[in-house]
């Protein structure tokens, strides 16, 4: 037995596949992401209090001689436990590794892949079918909201995908699909493109802020992101309802039925909220990359076939 596994006896630590259990779940609870975890002790500690871990063992070293470097460093046992468990989940292709992630993204970071993502969901009883509606971003869906953010648009952009008869849900579909939603609220700042409403729940993890189609998928609009826009609710709400449009100079337009509103509808305190919170002819908030833009052709169709005149 090596002196590292001696350790883990002498010290009572729970054994590797019961630290990658929960480290799966704990990935999950925190959206799927977390950091490496020399740089967080937050969640070392998290794992450790599953397993109510005494003083001792949170405490308990290793020396390790390092050939390469003629020289002996000391670790904590937890810490190489936590490490060994997510190596083996690497391993087993159920998360990623923070080398591999940080290809991607530059940060080290632990990431469920969706096969992972799947084997979470199922321990907790979940439907496969609730993963587009979660917040839970796995790193198949981060390399695709990457392609999302940085394709250049092409030359004569159709935001309708007119090759799709009758679209059935794949794997690849669902991916894209979440892929979307955090290439749209990432480029637009979390911000609603109309009214700069930026707002998340308590815990932090889930943003007001949706990602909506200019085309909508029921037309065949493409999650691409030149057919998207981030919207709060209600703007959300609004635009598929034909309220307002936005014009070619990225300027907003309320539609002209607002008038006939009858007077006891859409007032908070005698002033008309909507129009309030919607700046007729004022510029919508943009992404900061121009090539990210919504495209013309997209904001043409929702004029000619949402909006109300
Ligand atoms: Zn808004």
């Amino acid at each position: 037995m090596s002196l590292e596994n001696e350790l883990m006896v002498k010290f009572d630590m729970p054994s590797k596949e019961e630290v990658s259990d929960v480290l799966l779940k704990t990935l999950f609870k925190h959206n799927g992401i977390i950091k490496e975890f020399n740089s967080n002790e937050n969640i070392v500690k998290e794992i450790a209090d599953e397993f109510n871990l005494n003083e001792r063992q949170l405490t308990a070293q290793i020396e390790i001689y390092y050939k390469k470097e003629d020289r002996i460093k000391r670790s904590s046992l937890w810490n190489r436990l936590l490490y060994r468990s997510g190596s083996y989940l690497a391993k087993e292709k159920l998360v990623s590794h923070p080398t591999q992630t940080q290809k991607i993204t530059n940060r080290k970071e632990w990431m469920l892949t969706e096969k992972g993502y799947d084997q979470v969901l199922s321990t907790l009883k979940i439907p496969l079918s609730k993963k587009d509606s979660l917040q839970v971003k796995s790193y198949e869906v981060q390399k695709e909201q990457i392609i999302i953010s940085e394709t250049e648009i092409p030359n004569n952009y159709n935001p309708i995908d007119s090759s799709s008869k009758r679209k059935t849900a794949t794997k690849k579909s669902s991916i894209r699909k979440r892929a979307f939603r955090y290439a749209v609220i990432e480029n637009y700042q979390k911000k609603c493109a109309i009214c700069g409403l930026s707002l998340h729940s308590p815990d932090n993890k889930i943003w007001e802020v949706q990602a909506s189609h200019i085309v909508p998928h029921s037309q065949n609009g493409k999650d691409d992101i030149w057919n998207g826009l981030a919207l709060c609710h209600l703007h959300h709400w609004a635009f598929d309802v034909g309220w307002f449009t936005i014009l070619p100079d990225y300027k907003i337009m309320i539609s002209p039925k607002i008038t006939s509103l009858n007077p006891n509808i859409g007032y908070m305190s005698g002033v008309s909220f909507f129009e309030q919170i919607t700046k007729d002819n004022s510029r919508i908030i943009l992404p900061d990359n121009p090539n990210n833009y919504p495209h013309k052709r997209a904001i043409e169709w929702h004029k000619a076939n949402v909006f109300c005149t």
